[in-house]
């Protein structure tokens, strides 16, 4: 059985920690692995290290950083394929779906090379006479990284290159539910010429978690997981004094409008609803269609909901592996179960699906819901599996309303033929992030990524222009050139 180590100031290391984590193949069932579980301490030593390598890595010039920046991302196109593989095993989705979640990461560490432009400060000459001022960021020292098992590969990469460019060092405690993935970048940056001790890796559970959120020598705390976990980060965190970035859970809803082009829409809203089987925080959980649209749109979805071949994240001909635990597993049936009790239609049902030569796998088939309610269970708790609920309304009105009303505000979609229609529904939502024909609108990485509500704590968007502003801090100089006379009331300009 392999042990899986924390990274700690350039190398593998069990540090201090005894206990351990089963790592599954969410395609089998089997117990792959298991990974080391970090104690308080082995917090502390990671903090240590990188508060070490804060002081000259602070100091690097901004051409030494990118440089590496450029090395490490050079490494990620050569390694994507292995990287991928390895997302596909402990993770369980196609290894074409984990390709793509490589490349979006990948975009912030292309945005992350052009560090030396997002970090330009300001400059005012001749504010009063001889007096000039000019204003910079500088990184705040060590910072943190929680991030969840869906996108092992890119959510960590939403944190790690913007804080890395900007001179900070990073200590990274991944879901523990497919771990090896942070270890792979963790070498991939050892490659490229990053220092040791810049980007540590610390595996664990809610003992490392904890450590980290009250650990003095952290200054911010960057979170993604679900929503009663990001408020309880958040809350913990701040109460310690920390900068915290927290983004939480999601019921993303699409609607359709009569106007649509059904064969369109019901395409993209099956792949965003059962791609990953389901298990993204941008996925389409709700369909909600507008008027005449439903029944088409019901009839083609259950068509293609038929159609997604369900398989070994390994085999190129599966469109959509297993959930990522047998725990997921049981809370998909059992919220297809309370749905069905509930009075929803169960259209297309994934409760009895099994793959054959897989029958001890995490899998569960698609499944199409009709007539869901938002009284049902199944409308109002994040399922996060393959699991796509159908709301009926009668007018765009009633699915803003309906949309609005969502304690959750990560990501939305409409598909119209109308501008009108999108121009208004963008405006008058209540959500962070938005698609027009568009299913799973994810910001590219010069933007920020962040939804509204439940689905963000605090005020603090990811990566892009925000996530260089997170990780570092202001300063404004006034400069006197040459010394004039001192002037015993308050400076104003001359
Ligand atoms: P999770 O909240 O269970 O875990 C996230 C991290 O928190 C992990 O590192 C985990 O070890 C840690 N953690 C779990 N329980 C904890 C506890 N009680 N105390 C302290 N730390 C704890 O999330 P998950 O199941 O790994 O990921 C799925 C969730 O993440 C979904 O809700 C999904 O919507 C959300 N998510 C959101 C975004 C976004 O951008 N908003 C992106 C990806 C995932």
């Amino acid at each position: 059985m392999t042990t899986i180590e924390h990274w700690i100031d350039g190398a593998l290391t069990s540090a201090g920690s005894t206990r351990t984590a089963p790592v599954h193949d969410p395609a089998t069932g089997r117990r792959q692995a298991e990974v080391l579980l970090a104690e308080p301490s082995d917090v502390d030593t990671a903090v240590a290290v990188a508060g070490k390598a804060f002081e000259s890595w602070s100091n690097s010039s901004l051409t030494q950083r990118t440089r590496v920046l450029f090395a490490f991302r050079e490494l990620l196109v050569r390694h994507e394929d292995e990287l991928a593989r390895l997302v596909s095993s402990e993770h369980g989705k196609v290894v074409d779906d984990a390709r793509g979640e490589i490349v979006r990461g990948r975009e912030v560490v292309e945005y992350a090379c052009g560090i030396a432009d997002a970090l330009k400060g300001g400059f005012s000459d001749q504010v009063s006479r001889d007096v000039d001022v000019h204003s910079f960021r500088q990184p705040l020292g060590v910072v943190a990284g929680i991030t969840p098992f869906n996108f092992p590969v890119m959510v960590p990469s939403w944190m790690h290159p913007i804080a890395i460019a900007t001179g900070n060092t990073f200590v990274l405690k991944p879901s523990e539910r497919d771990p090896s993935a942070s270890n792979f970048v963790a070498r991939l940056y050892a490659e490229a010429g990053l220092p040791d001790g810049v980007f540590n890796v610390v595996h664990g559970d809610k003992v490392a978690v904890d450590a980290i959120l009250d650990h003095p020598g952290i200054a911010a705390v960057s979170f993604v997981g679900s929503t009663p976990i990001a408020k309880y980060v958040h809350e913990r965190a701040t109460a310690a004094g920390k900068r915290v970035q927290a983004l939480g859970g999601a019921k993303n809803h699409a609607v359709v409008l009569p106007d649509a082009d059904l064969e369109f829409a019901a395409n993209h809203l099956t792949a965003a609803a059962f791609g990953s089987a389901g298990q993204r925080c941008m996925a389409i959980s709700i369909g909600v269609a507008v008027g005449d649209a439903a029944d088409g749109l019901v009839e083609v979805l259950e068509r293609k909901a038929r159609e997604v071949k369900v398989g070994p994240g390994a085999d190129p001909a599966s469109d959509m592996g297993p959930v990522v635990t047998q725990a997921a597993r049981e809370r998909v049936l059992a919220a297809v179960d309370s749905a069905a009790a509930q009075g929803a239609t169960v259209v297309v049902d994934g409760r009895s699906l099994t793959v054959e030569g897989h029958e001890d796998g995490f899998f569960v088939g698609p499944s199409l819901l009709d007539n869901l309610t938002t009284e049902m269970d199944a409308y109002r708790e994040e399922i996060f599996g393959p699991v796509l609920g159908i709301v009926r309304v009668d007018t765009v009105d009633e699915a803003i309303a309906l949309i609005n009303a969502n304690p959750y505000g990560n990501g939305t979609a409409i598909f119209t033929g109308s501008g009108e229609a999108a121009r208004r529904f963008q405006r008058e939502v209540k959500v962070g992030m938005i698609g027009v024909n568009v299913p799973i609108p994810v910001p590219m990485s010069y933007y920020s990524f962040g939804g509204w509500k439940d689905s963000l704590i605090g005020d603090s968007p990811i990566h892009g222009p925000e996530g260089v502003r997170f990780y570092t801090r202001a300063k404004v100089v006034t400069t006197r050139w040459p010394h004039t006379e001192a002037g015993f009331n308050f400076p104003t300009s001359s």
